[in-house]
């Protein structure tokens, strides 16, 4: 029987954003939108609370290594 529900896989990784850091150079939303988005002041915003979906683990830790600020930090248990 078909169904309209999809699984979505998640992983243990989760992201913390350190908003006090951030400057806003937006290389987050750039390398990975689905995950951060940008607020009225151009400073990064989170766009997923929790578990980080499988398919955007490896833009999370693009995101992360890519921050000139070290605002990004990604845990994986
Ligand atoms: S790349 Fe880092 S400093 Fe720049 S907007 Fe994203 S979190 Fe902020």
């Amino acid at each position: 029987m078909a169904t309209d529900k999809q699984a979505i896989r998640v992983s243990p990784m989760k992201i913390h954003l350190n908003s006090d850091a951030c400057q806003g150079h937006a290389r987050c939303h750039a390398l990975a939108p689905r995950l951060f988005g940008l607020n009225d002041e151009a400073l990064a915003v989170l766009l997923i609370d929790g578990d980080i979906p499988a398919d955007l683990e490896e833009k999370a830790r693009l995101a992360a290594r890519r921050c000139p600020e070290f605002a990004i930090e990604i845990s994986e248990e």
